[in-house]
């Protein structure tokens, strides 16, 4: 018996093949979950649709997060095809090159208010849409950084966003409790992903870890893929509205 066995679920955030929702996939398939997947453009589609089947996954979906009725079409599909579902998977998040590169100070309106729509928003959209969908409970889990909570060189306006989203992972897993939905996120160390790529100073925070954290390593894709899986499964029943480090240990000794 796998510890998903019978469970169903959606991951949004797969680009490619180093992607952390990519790790997470990996694990709840082994675990004996189905899968649905979302792409955010064609051009993804292409890499995204062929790891998708690799998980007999069989239903494969667009998806830009910051589009309200995208997000519902991935939903009601989800609703066409299974009826219900037992958890979601958000690994998402988008801020623009410059404001990742730029001082903070430099950050425009624009620029933060994308950040906080695409990386933040976002789960509070989907957990909206995915509540009628989980009748007797489930599970979300969002992906999150330190540069939450402390000031991180070059993690900029997108640690404001992660910032955001811990909090919104609170005030949901607050809303939602008493219909046995449970809402967490997991806050990873540094991994070279797409998204990392635009991270200023990335490899330094990568060397830094090594240096630092108690584990004196980076974490794995894999790492964080069995953590969420953890929190998805009924392994994690009594746990809501917390941020679980899988970063070494690194963030009771970075300071
Ligand atoms: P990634 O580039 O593989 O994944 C980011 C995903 O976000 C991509 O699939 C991209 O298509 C998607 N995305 C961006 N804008 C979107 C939109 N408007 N609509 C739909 N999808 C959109 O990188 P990753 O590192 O695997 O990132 C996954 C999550 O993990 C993110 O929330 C990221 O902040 C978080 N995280 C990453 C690290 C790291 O070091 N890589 C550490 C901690 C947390």
């Amino acid at each position: 018996m796998g510890l998903m066995d019978g469970k169903r679920g959606v991951i949004f955030g797969v680009a490619n093949e180093k992607s952390i929702a990519w790790g997470v996939a990996q694990q709840l398939r082994s675990a004996g979950a189905e899968l649905a997947f979302t792409f955010l453009n064609e051009a993804l589609e292409k890499r995204v649709r062929p790891l998708a089947e690799s998980l007999e996954s069989k239903i494969i979906l667009p998806c830009d997060v910051a589009v309200d009725d995208d997000i519902a079409s991935v939903f009601k599909e989800l609703e066409r095809q299974w009826g219900t579902i037992d958890f979601v998977v958000h690994a998402v998040a988008f801020a623009r090159r410059e404001d990742l590169k730029n001082p903070f100070s430099q950050t425009s309106r624009e620029g933060f208010a994308l950040a906080m729509d695409v990386s933040a928003y976002s789960l509070v959209a989907m957990a909206r849409f995915a509540i009628p969908l989980m009748p007797e409970g489930g599970s979300i889990v969002s992906m999150s950084y330190l540069g939450a909570v402390m000031a991180v060189p070059g993690y900029n306006v997108m640690g404001v966003a992660k910032a955001a989203l811990e909090s919104s992972v609170r005030y949901l897993a607050a809303e939602l409790g008493k219909q046995n939905i449970r809402v967490n996120a997991v806050s990873a160390g540094p991994i070279k992903t797409l998204a990392a790529s635009g991270i200023g100073n990335f490899n330094d925070k990568l060397h830094v870890m090594e240096e630092r954290s108690p584990l004196g390593r980076t974490v794995t894709q894999e790492e964080v893929g069995k953590a969420t899986l953890y929190l998805l499964s009924d392994l994690a029943s009594g746990v809501t509205g917390e941020v679980h480090y899988v970063d070494s240990g690194f963030n009771i000794s970075a300071g």
